[in-house]
């Protein structure tokens, strides 16, 4: 059951690490215009953040970047940022644009190994210098999260996503609504703690390291990774110009229900071809919700046959970053179809 933990340390530091997106920006009253703000100015705009009590530093990215045009160059600023200061604080604000917030949670999930501290990204669908922002309450409560202690020892030691009063593993969530306030959903991974009246954590359902190590950041990132999503009357140009990409190592491939695709000979001669190549295609479901079950029906069966390997109820974006990451690590295609078949830091659920 929920488990109510507020106990923040006075002396707790915050390194607030401003990357870019709506969060950021302010209207210039002059031209009406969206503006990013000056980071060493936050407390003007957000003067709550002086009576959380937390000793709280700014860091801004130069330029500010909108997320769509975030990548593995900023993910790996974003690593070495916090590596750099892993030691000086006790826990880490990620401000981030929302677009692709969950590729980024996903990509500093697998490339800070041993993190034992928490990363908790956050932004807003309205700029901070809104009257009805979302962007004070999701600020203050990340920060307030990153801070949080039980008994002098840190509550999350893993990157999270806090966004509308849900803290979620950022793995495992994606962005699903470009309107609403509530922008995020983890679907196939409980809520790791829910902000109302107090903030509440799921302790039972937050990563717990068995052993202590020293955090190990990695900066190596392979983007030769395509994402190939099926739809019904496919054209096998289509899946061949993916499949034939020059230095293509490994590809996300969208299917249907638990798992399913077209039994046609082309289609499955194309993926055979393929995985000779080397390529690793791994199978994610276009279900918000569920696993891949490669087993439960022929056309999954068929996919097995042709080297095809399951991504159990991965979403999209931790498939792909995990796929650069380790192919980064410059592993072979079989130990990375190995390591896709595990956990690294609960990215997926392989059962018993
Ligand atoms: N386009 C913006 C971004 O992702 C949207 C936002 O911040 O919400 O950077």
């Amino acid at each position: 059951m929920a488990k109510q933990h507020k106990q923040f340390d006075k002396e707790t530091s915050v390194l607030l690490i401003y990357t870019g997106g709506t969060i950021g920006m302010v209207e210039n009253p002059q031209t009406g215009s969206l503006e990013p703000f000056n980071f060493e100015h936050l407390k003007e705009h957000v003067p709550e953040l002086k009576e959380l009590g937390h000793k709280i530093t700014t860091i801004q990215f130069d330029p500010p970047l909108d997320s769509s045009e975030v990548g593995p160059e900023s993910w790996i600023k974003m690593t070495k940022t916090i590596a750099d200061n892993y030691h000086d604080y006790d826990g880490f604000v990620i401000l981030h644009g929302t677009d692709t917030m969950a590729y980024t949670a996903s990509a500093l999930s697998f490339m800070l190994e041993n993190l034992n501290k928490p990363v908790i990204v956050t932004g807003s669908q309205l700029p901070i210098g809104k009257v009805r922002t979302d962007g004070k309450e999701n600020l203050i409560t990340a920060i307030d999260i990153a801070a949080a202690k039980d008994n002098g020892d840190t509550v999350i030691r893993e990157v999270c996503i806090y966004f509308q009063n849900d803290l979620l593993r950022g793995n495992r969530t994606r962005k699903i609504n470009a309107d609403y306030f509530s922008a995020f959903k983890s679907f196939n991974y409980p809520t790791l703690a829910h902000a109302g009246v107090d903030i509440k954590f799921n302790k039972e359902f937050i990563y717990h390291p068995d052993t202590v190590k020293p955090l190990k950041a990695h900066y190596q990132l392979d983007e030769n990774i395509a994402v190939l999503k099926l739809l019904p009357g496919i054209p096998p140009q289509i899946v061949k110009g993916i499949l034939s990409l020059p230095g293509l190592k490994g590809v996300v491939m969208e299917t249907f229900g638990s798992g399913n695709a077209p039994c046609f000979d082309w289609f499955l001669d194309l993926l055979k071809e393929a995985v000779s190549r080397d390529i690793v295609i791994v199978n994610i479901t276009q279900c918000c919700i569920g696993i891949v079950e490669m087993l439960r029906y022929d056309t999954g069966h068929k996919l097995s046959d042709v080297g095809v390997i399951s991504g159990y109820d991965s979403t999209t974006e931790s498939a792909a970053t995990k796929l650069m990451y380790l192919f980064g690590q410059g592993l072979t295609a079989n130990e990375v179809k190995e390591y896709m078949n595990c956990s690294l830091i609960g990215e997926i659920t392989i059962s018993e």
